[in-house]
């Protein structure tokens, strides 16, 4: 079975935690810091704030900016859950503003309409790895006063205009086994203010930047140097696996050119695209899913359910009338794209795809 995603795990992340395991200091510690540092250097960005998940980043960085009750928060709708989620958790409520149909990223368009006197920030999400417009985001930000909450959780190492994701406003990566760098469970915050990082960084320890004494109602969301140390490794190798996610989808683009029925994955121009998932539209989705399935080809749909129709969020009472989301959920498929395939994979997988949409 060629996997839809797959770490990419070595004798280097062995070692790595041998050492650490070997040290005997296994919680938070120098790894950690180490991994912050380097983090930071790779997004471009003053600081970063190492967290036990990518939901974690989110939530520390809505709470580090102080959004809570009586707030919203304007997301996009066609995300996993955690996005929306990490909103709720800090009282505020989130708004969905609806995607594009090309990237399906939140429309900046739609965001002008939804903006509140309520209104305190914008979470856009760089969906598959292609970034969001953020220059338009950025535009409207500034014009609206709201603060800008990048959901980077998978993108990272993404660009548009030149600039890393996650470095425009306040970012939020995950590094879970399946994107595309792994720590095994792991988040990171990145910011440019001094503040929102020693924020961030007491709200992740109980609210204390001194031990036993707490300034502020906090949690404990610390990452462990065991998962730094994997993450200092894979942070080394990042950019070859995104190398190779963009070769993959390259040919998985030029072989699927000019089949009826799909609409291959498209790059915005001024965009660095990473490839966390190479994700099509397909007519007859669920029966090309089946097909390939049957080739041992996985697929996977993300996401089936935009958020504002899951049973949780209907039980809230959102009732939200979101078209492009909801058309998205019906035609979309991710194909295998990582870093581990190897060329005759990337060739079945446009082979089989091919032959699907040939018969009659
Ligand atoms: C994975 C993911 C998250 C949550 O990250 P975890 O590390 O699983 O908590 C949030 N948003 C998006 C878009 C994701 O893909």
């Amino acid at each position: 079975m060629i996997p839809i995603a797959k770490p990419q795990l070595g004798k280097e992340e062995i070692d790595a935690v041998t050492e650490v395991l070997n040290s005997g200091m296994i919680a938070q510690g120098p790894k950690v810091e180490e991994f912050e540092l380097a983090f930071s250097e790779h997004t471009g960005c003053e600081y970063a704030a190492a967290v036990n998940s990518g939901t974690a980043a989110l939530h520390i960085a809505l709470l580090a900016h102080g959004i809570g009750k009586e707030d919203e928060v304007i997301t996009s709708p066609f995300s996993f859950i955690a996005t929306a989620n990490s909103i709720l958790y800090t009282g505020a409520k989130p708004v969905f503003a609806d995607i594009e149909p090309d990237t399906f990223n939140i429309d900046p368009e739609r965001i002008k309409e939804k903006i509140t006197p309520k209104t305190r920030a914008i979470m856009p999400v760089h969906l598959y790895g292609h970034p969001a417009d953020m220059k338009a985001i950025m535009e409207i930000a500034d014009d609206n006063k709201l603060i800008v909450i990048e959901d980077a959780c998978q993108s990272h190492g993404a660009e548009c205009l030149g600039k890393k994701v996650g470095s425009f406003g306040t970012g939020a990566f995950s590094f879970y086994p399946t994107k595309n760098m792994t720590t095994s469970e792991g988040g990171m915050l990145t910011t440019d203010e001094k503040e929102i990082a020693e924020k961030a960084k007491m709200i992740r320890a109980h609210g204390s930047k001194v031990r036993y004494l707490h300034e502020m109602l906090g949690f404990n969301l610390r990452m462990t140097d065991i998962a730094a140390a994997i993450g200092l490794v894979q942070l080394g190798k990042l950019d070859g696996f995104t190398a190779a996610r963009q070769k993959n989808a390259e040919i998985l683009s030029a072989g699927l050119r000019g089949i009826s029925g799909l609409v291959p994955s498209i790059t915005k121009a001024g965009c660095t695209h990473v490839f966390h998932q190479y994700t099509v539209r397909a007519n007859k989705r669920d029966q090309l899913a089946a097909f390939l399935k049957e080739k041992e080809i996985g697929t996977g749909v993300h996401y089936p359910i935009p958020i504002h129709k899951q049973p949780f969020y209907k039980e809230l009472g959102y009732k939200d009338s979101l078209p492009v989301s909801e058309k998205a959920v019906e035609e979309v498929l991710s194909l295998p794209v990582h870093p581990a395939l190897s060329r005759s994979d990337v060739q079945k997988i446009v082979e089989e795809t091919n032959k699907f949409y040939s018969q009659d």
